[in-house]
């Protein structure tokens, strides 16, 4: 079932994206050359816990049997696409590292991630990254009261391919309210499915992950980490978005 949000509602998802951007300014600020993701992840979760917000990824269970979600932030650095475990790894010049950031204020959810620069970085790696938020960008556009999902998947796969970068396919953006994962599932290319057609007060988050190289994905042996499976770079970007009758809104900006 899809929820749908009343204005009251879509006004404090904005407070708990509220949140998740405060995490990411200071990420912005923080990811510089020698910090290690274990600091990253400290300082988000101080933040998280002054504003009274809950981090939604601590303690996740993982789906493939593994230990429970040991982050409030996931931290995947050039080859790793999502889901990267902060820990020990000090972050080297020319490096893109992938921050996402999840928290739960008053019951309602926020979610959104961002690719940093890691110093200065290669073109190669910066064109990732715009190509990457772009497609984010047109796929929100999509995102309006009688399109499908599909049309908001074809969107991102468009800007993706058309720049010679690939699409990651199995892992998807997905619906976002009262839970982290609601109804609908999102992918980011157009598969089989139409999808459901999307109605004013549905909160989506809509998260292209984009790799360099081929868009096959293996997990690492933490069973957590997504990698590239040709080692390539890969760059993710999200946000928490409305459907609304004046065109999406989005709920995790404040730049
Ligand atoms: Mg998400």
């Amino acid at each position: 079932m899809i929820t749908i949000k009343s204005q009251r509602e879509l006004d404090l998802m904005k407070r708990a994206g509220e949140v998740v951007m405060r995490v990411h300014l200071r990420m912005r600020e923080l990811v510089v050359p020698g910090v290690t993701t274990f600091e990253l992840n400290r300082v988000a979760a101080e933040i998280i816990r002054q504003a009274g917000a809950i981090p939604s990824f601590l303690g996740f269970p993982c789906s493939m049997g593994g230990i429970d979600f040991p982050g409030v932030i996931c931290t995947s650095c050039n080859e790793e696409v999502i889901h990267g475990l902060p820990g020990s790894r000090v972050l080297q010049e020319g490096d893109i590292l992938s921050v996402d950031v999840g928290t739960i204020l008053n019951g309602w959810h926020g979610d959104a991630a961002r690719t940093y620069p890691v110093g200065r970085i290669s073109g190669e790696a910066a064109r990732l990254l715009s190509v990457t938020e772009e497609s984010f960008n047109s796929g929100m556009e999509a995102a309006v009261p009688g399109n499908r999902i599909r049309d908001v998947s074809a969107a991102v796969q468009r800007r993706v391919e058309e720049n010679g970068f690939s699409i990651v396919r199995d892992f998807v953006g997905h619906g976002i309210g009262t839970e982290m994962h609601e109804e609908p599932q999102i992918p980011n290319y157009v598969g089989r499915e139409r999808g459901p057609r999307l109605a004013e007060g549905m909160t989506l988050a809509i998260e292209p992950m984009v790799n360099a190289g081929i868009w096959k994905v293996n997990v690492l042996s933490d069973k957590w980490t997504v990698v590239t499976a040709d080692g390539a770079l890969s760059a993710h970007h999200e946000n928490t978005i409305a459907v609304t009758a004046r065109g999406p809104v989005i709920l995790t900006q404040i730049w």
